[in-house]
């Protein structure tokens, strides 16, 4: 399974991937991933969020 990181330096904490991906992002001062792994069902939602990101804050974590 997939692992999704926050660029915590980048990440000007807008909500914009807790507003599309709320099982996965949590955002407080900054976004952090709320899950160990990104389960098949929410890949698609991370992506989304991932093109969305103003500040491009967020990646897959590579294996
Ligand atoms: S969308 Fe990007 S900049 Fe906005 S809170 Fe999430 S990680 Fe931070």
């Amino acid at each position: 399974m997939k692992k999704a990181q926050i660029n915590e330096e980048k990440c000007i904490a807008c909500g914009l991937c807790e507003s599309i991906a709320s099982d996965v992002f949590a955002v407080d001062d900054v976004a952090q991933v709320i899950v160990d792994e990104v389960s098949e069902e929410l890949v698609e939602a991370v992506e989304e969020a991932i093109e969305a990101c103003p500040t491009e804050a967020i990646t897959w974590v590579e294996e």
